[in-house]
């Protein structure tokens, strides 16, 4: 049978490249069961002993690395590492069993590391499941490690070369060691845009394809490939013309980019006049600065939850105090929208022990979780509170689905400003509530939730998850996750005229407003303050400033008569395409 010419995967690191394929196979070494004698024991011990020092000490280097690298968030991927493979109750059990069954170091670590790998894939936590990468790369180190094998030996590039690494799965302790200057793409089968090996493939700026089911098979080293790590699509041994055409491609985006770089200070207004307010979102605290200088007017969306991953402890009120400072601090004058905790879904930080469920994106989560846990919320609404004295702050509550969930919330705000003011605490006597609008609920209530709310922003990713009934990190399903769908454009028509009646300003901070097509939809269909990625800022900004606001409301009319997320997407494309090069906002 011949091999496929494209396969399509997610593209989770923008880019173009192409070079030859180096296939890296990081499974887990054969091993022997053997027995030991007695008088073996204690040194069995002892060698599992020093293989721990070993990868703890690997791992040590590679988080060091990865702070150079990438930032402190990326590094903290190790610190968690490093935890779970000194985990004192494993390793006893390991011992244990060397003990009692005479078994050598590498053979019961085996047995006991599948025991556990067992354990963590049948959960119903997300935390473990997530955590199922980590320790798949932890346990492969230390079993080739015990085996006498180095991790120098696992994989090399050939000196000199440049590749495009194919792996099954990228773990982050491999990905972190990446050079870029040799690995100038990244293609793996499992994965999509929310794992760890995507986040720092896209801070070391490596194109990157994951959820290309299928790769290991059709892909050996040496092949030639070209990647695109937006569209997700790897073309396998292109032909001349193809690469001539990317290369044409990747000229032209950087003459693009160029101009890109023109509009960071323009105000991002549309050719007939209308002004939108384009804010940024902040996961890290290591994107403050791009926001900052691709001229974000303030944080539409500032994700908390990331103050907590990789953590051995939850974040004390005084340290997210200081962080919501920085953060406001860093836009000036401009409004900082802070989330709070959305814990929970595939948020579920070891900081946090979460209980094992069977349905994590339809269970304890969010708001529901602040709510049930007030010693969390308190301490974050009491930060919120502080962090606002004197500075423009908001705060926004994530997975409403009830009205007395909001005013619970609010109710819990005015207790502990009440409080603070009391024991006399620096803080601001409230701040502005806003709802996140990212659940069919929501939406069909959204004229009771007015009542209770500052504001709205509406969560797409959430609300194209929860009404197509598809989970968002689910790298087979890819496909079919897009907020372009019908059943969505017509709930954003919805929610942006409850907002209009009430007199509620509603902004949108979903990945779809960093996407150019999506920002045109939501220009046409009414919304004026949208809150996008970064590094989607200038793009984002760009298409504002070329297609005039009758056009966009045009496509929008037309994009609400179609009847599929195809028909959608050709209308905006069509209604745009006489005002900005489609080449360059989307691919077809
Ligand atoms: C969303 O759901 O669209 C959203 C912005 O929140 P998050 O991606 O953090 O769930
Ligand atoms: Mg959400």
């Amino acid at each position: 049978m011949s091999r496929p010419h494209m396969l399509r995967g997610i593209g989770v690191s923008p880019g173009v490249a192409w070079a030859p394929a180096l296939v890296v196979r990081l499974d887990f070494p054969d091993v022997p069961d053997r027995t030991v004698g007695a008088e073996e024991v204690p040194g069995e011990i002892r060698r599992l002993q020093a293989a721990v020092r070993v990868v703890v000490g690997h791992l040590t280097k590679l988080g060091q690395r990865a702070l150079e690298r990438a930032g402190p968030e990326e590094s903290r991927i190790f610190d968690a590492q490093i935890l779970m493979a000194q985990d004192a109750d494993f390793l006893a059990s390991v011992e244990q069993l060397i003990r009692n069954n005479q078994l050598s170091a590498e053979t019961a670590y085996e047995f006991k590391a599948l025991e556990l790998r067992q354990l963590f894939s049948g959960s119903g936590s997300a935390q473990l499941r997530d955590r199922l990468a980590d320790l798949h790369a932890i346990q492969m180190r230390m079993l080739h490690r015990l085996m006498g094998r180095k991790e120098e030996e696992l994989w090399s590039i050939p000196a000199g070369e440049q590749v495009i690494v194919v792996a099954h799965e990228l773990a982050p302790g491999l990905t972190v060691q990446l050079d870029r200057e040799h690995v100038v793409g990244l293609i793996s089968e499992e994965g999509t845009n929310t794992s760890h090996a995507a986040i720092l493939a896209h801070s070391l700026g490596i194109p990157a394809v994951m959820g290309l089911s299928g790769a290991l098979d059709e892909i050996r080293s040496g092949t030639v490939l070209l990647l695109d790590g937006q569209s997700g699509a790897v073309v396998l041994e292109p032909t001349r013309a193809e690469l001539e055409d990317a290369r044409v491609r990747v000229s032209r985006r950087q003459r693009f980019e160029m101009q890109l770089e023109g509009v960071l200070q323009e105000p991002a207004a549309t050719p007939d006049g209308v002004v939108i307010t384009l804010m940024g979102n902040v996961d890290l605290p290591d994107e403050i600065d791009a926001a900052v200088s691709h001229g974000a007017e303030g944080v539409g969306l500032l994700r908390t939850e990331f103050l907590v991953t990789g953590r051995a402890t939850m974040p004390t009120e005084d340290e997210q105090t200081g962080y919501f400072q920085r953060v406001a601090h860093a836009f000036g004058g401009h409004p900082v929208v802070i989330r709070s905790y959305d814990l929970g879904g595939d948020k579920f930080p070891a900081a946090f022990k979460a209980p094992a469920e069977a349905n994590p994106f339809l269970g304890w989560r969010s708001i529901r979780v602040c709510l049930d846990r007030p010693e969390l919320f308190r301490a974050q609404l009491r930060a919120v509170l502080r962090a606002a004295h004197g500075r423009n702050i908001q705060l926004m509550l994530p997975l409403v689905t009830r009205v007395e969930e909001v005013v619970r919330a609010r109710e819990m705000l005015a207790e502990e400003a009440a409080a603070l003011q009391a024991a006399g605490v620096r803080a601001a006597d409230t701040v502005p509530v806003g709802v996140m609008i990212e659940t069919p609920a929501a939406v069909v209530i959204a004229d009771l939730l007015a009542r209770e709310s500052a504001f709205f922003s509406v969560g797409t990713n959430d609300l194209t998850q929860y009404t197509m009934a598809v989970d968002r990190g689910n790298a087979r399903l890819a496909a079919r996750f897009t907020p372009m769908h019908p059943s969505i454009v017509r709930q954003l028509r919805t929610i942006r005229e409850c907002g209009a009646a009430a007199g509620l300003p509603v902004s949108v901070c979903g990945e779809m407003a960093s996407d150019p097509l999506g920002a045109v939809l939501l220009l046409g269909l009414g919304y004026r303050r949208l809150s996008v990625a970064p590094p989607a800022i200038p793009l984002v900004k760009w298409v504002i400033r070329n297609v005039p606001e009758a056009a966009a409301r045009d496509a929008a009319e037309r994009a609400l008569a179609a009847t599929d997320a195809a028909g959608v997407v050709a209308a905006l494309r069509e209604g745009i395409g006489g005002h900005v090069d489609l080449r360059m906002v989307s691919p077809p």
